[in-house]
């Protein structure tokens, strides 16, 4: 099969990753090997091929927006079967006994392995998932629609509720690529008044189309204060921006797996009971909860598809800004 592999990070435009034969992957006991359709990108797969997270499993596949359709068993499998099609996220093994597994944070699991990071991911023509961590999917979105949803989508969607926004309310989103794009539909569904900051000019275009109450830079504040505000892009400097936009009591929560210092800031910002909040990784309810949302909710994601031969310059494209919507690798 082939596959896009990571031997040593490197700077993106250096094209870190490497197109490679190799054995498709054998299911190990309770795993199945899908054939993989299409795998969306992802800006944590930017901060895996650049070294911005720590490698531990290399050479790596990266890649954790996954949608194939089961090819192989591994013993003991007993929910899916042959053909089937399934998607793979973020959390591709979570070991259910930790103590934050037993509370339903499973997100936060003591052992987790986590899709394309450490442990193979799906810029292949095959990847193995224990089938217990495979998402179901709904028949009404094909493999692109739904491609976006188990990672830009689950994440920014755990990143709403981590931000504890109401129906109705006023949020403000400080970034908006390819998560931020989605739950924004999710967010108009509920009613809520969006304002969107964000530095590409194409970006603005697409959040004004989507219905933003108003759009602006990145640094710019917007011109309601804002009951919630989450932020997507990378950026430290924008912490302080979030909760100047916010109310008293109101909730920031932060996207991102990755993101620049965060700059000094006066305690004035936080204060009368501001929240702060990051979010980290998914849970499977958080996808199989936003992948049904969106179809409850008619969520489209805009995409821009390359071969997976073109990985190296997806990668570039995101790192650039330059994608609308969501940039998905089509494989099969
Ligand atoms: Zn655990
Ligand atoms: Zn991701």
């Amino acid at each position: 099969m082939k596959a896009q592999v990571l031997e040593a990070p490197a700077p993106v435009d250096t094209k870190p990753l490497r197109l490679v034969d190799r054995d498709p992957p054998e299911p190990a006991r309770g795993e199945v090997r899908l054939h993989v359709r299409v795998c969306a990108c992802c800006r944590t797969d930017l901060h895996v091929v650049t070294g911005e997270l720590d490698l531990p499993h290399l050479p790596v596949v990266p890649g954790h927006q996954v949608v194939g359709t089961v090819e192989a068993l591994g013993d003991g499998c007993t929910r899916l079967h042959a053909g089937e099609r399934v998607g793979v996220c973020w959390l591709h093994w979570a070991d259910g006994v930790c103590q934050y597994c037993r509370a339903g944070s499973e997100n936060l699991c003591e052992h987790g392995l986590f899709t394309g990071w450490t442990a193979d991911g799906g810029y292949a023509e095959a990847i193995t998932v224990p089938e217990d961590f495979a998402i179901a999917l709904p028949e009404q979105l094909d493999d692109i629609a739904v491609s976006p949803l188990l990672c830009a989508g689950a994440v920014g969607y755990r990143a709403l509720r981590r931000a504890e926004i109401e129906p109705g309310e006023r949020v403000a989103l400080l970034g908006f690529g390819s998560s931020a794009h989605l739950v924004m539909q999710l967010l108009r569904h509920w009613g809520c008044d969006v304002f969107v900051l964000t530095r590409g000019e194409g970006h603005r275009a697409l959040a004004r189309e989507l219905g933003a109450a108003w759009v602006g830079r990145a640094d710019e504040l917007p011109p309601e204060t804002c009951d919630r505000a989450v932020v997507f892009a990378p950026a430290g400097e924008l912490v302080p921006v979030a909760l100047r936009a916010i109310r008293p009591g109101g909730t920031v929560s932060l996207a991102g797996i990755h993101m620049s210092t965060i700059p000094p800031m006066d305690y004035g910002l936080l204060w009368r009971e501001r929240s702060l909040r990051s979010v980290a990784n998914v849970t499977r309810r958080d996808a199989e909860e936003f992948v049904a949302l969106a179809v409850e909710a008619n969520i489209r994601a805009e995409y821009e598809t390359y071969p997976l031969d073109a990985a190296n310059d997806a990668l570039a494209a995101i790192a650039a800004d330059a994608v609308q919507g969501t940039a998905i690798l089509q494989i099969a």
